[in-house]
């Protein structure tokens, strides 16, 4: 295909009018972008100089920025509110109720955990019976496995002891 002087004249009055290569690609038909950029470099055209007649604007609208976060209208976000699996506060196994024993009544079979401060009054023992160690399961499993010290049985204890009490 080659350029007609109509043609030439054509993308001339194209390029000058402020067409893209692909555009005037395009008017002129049979035709390539790239032949076009290479017509229009060969007639020294790509400066453009055009200072009378304003250029079409053809440049796009940036497209605005996307959010980074999520639009504050996300209702869905908004209308859960974010459980935090209502994780237990660490329960520590003291302070806890007195015992049921203390140091007079503490027989052999009954667990010897003490509880509270032993230089007060209320310094008693757990006082329920002990499995085959000094402890009762409960204090057994918190002696022995200190690194598991949330033992499920804490309530249950509780009201055991209350029960003895
Ligand atoms: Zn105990």
């Amino acid at each position: 295909m080659g350029w007609t002087d109509e043609r030439v004249e054509l993308l001339k009055k194209l390029w000058l009018d402020g067409l893209s290569a692909s555009q005037i690609a395009k008017q002129l038909g049979r035709v390539t972008r790239n032949a076009v950029i290479g017509k229009v470099h060969r007639l020294g055209l790509s400066g453009r100089a055009t200072p009378s007649k304003p250029a079409r604007p053809v440049f796009k609208a940036p497209r605005p920025p996307r959010p980074v976060s999520a639009p504050p209208s996300a209702p869905r976000r908004i209308a859960e509110p974010v459980v935090v699996a209502a994780a237990p506060p660490p329960r520590r196994f003291e302070p806890e109720e007195p015992g049921s024993a203390t140091v007079l009544t503490l027989g052999a079979h009954m667990c010897k955990w003490p509880i509270g401060d032993p230089s007060s009054d209320n310094f008693t023992f757990c006082g329920r019976r002990s499995g085959e160690g000094p402890y009762c399961d409960d204090h057994a499993a918190i002696a022995y496995q200190p690194a598991q010290p949330k033992k499920r049985g804490g309530n249950e204890l509780a009201r055991s002891l209350r029960r003895y009490i």
